[in-house]
């Protein structure tokens, strides 16, 4: 019972915060809402990560492969980057 009272939280949070479609969770219980709700955090997690791509394409950004900071593509080169500072 308190493992769904979680899920129907996050299943809330989901929707509200994410659009999904919470609907077909709505009859579902115990392990198989679990199950539900861990497919739409995947699905999810691989929708924001492409986005992520989509918009820094148009911006023109791209990601540093040593710290993860997002930069515009002409400035790669005055990039200062963080790991190299720390070192
Ligand atoms: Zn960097």
């Amino acid at each position: 019972m308190g493992t769904d009272g979680v899920m129907r939280t996050i299943l809330a949070e989901l929707k509200s915060s994410f659009g999904v479609d919470v609907t077909p969770a709505s009859e579902l219980r115990g392990q198989e809402l679990a199950t539900w709700v861990a497919q739409a955090q995947d699905t999810l997690d691989i929708r924001l990560r492409s986005d992520w791509e989509a918009v820094g394409a148009t911006l023109n950004l791209q990601r540093c492969p040593r710290c993860g900071a997002a930069i515009y593509k002409p400035e790669i080169p005055l990039h200062r980057c963080r790991q190299q500072n720390d070192a």
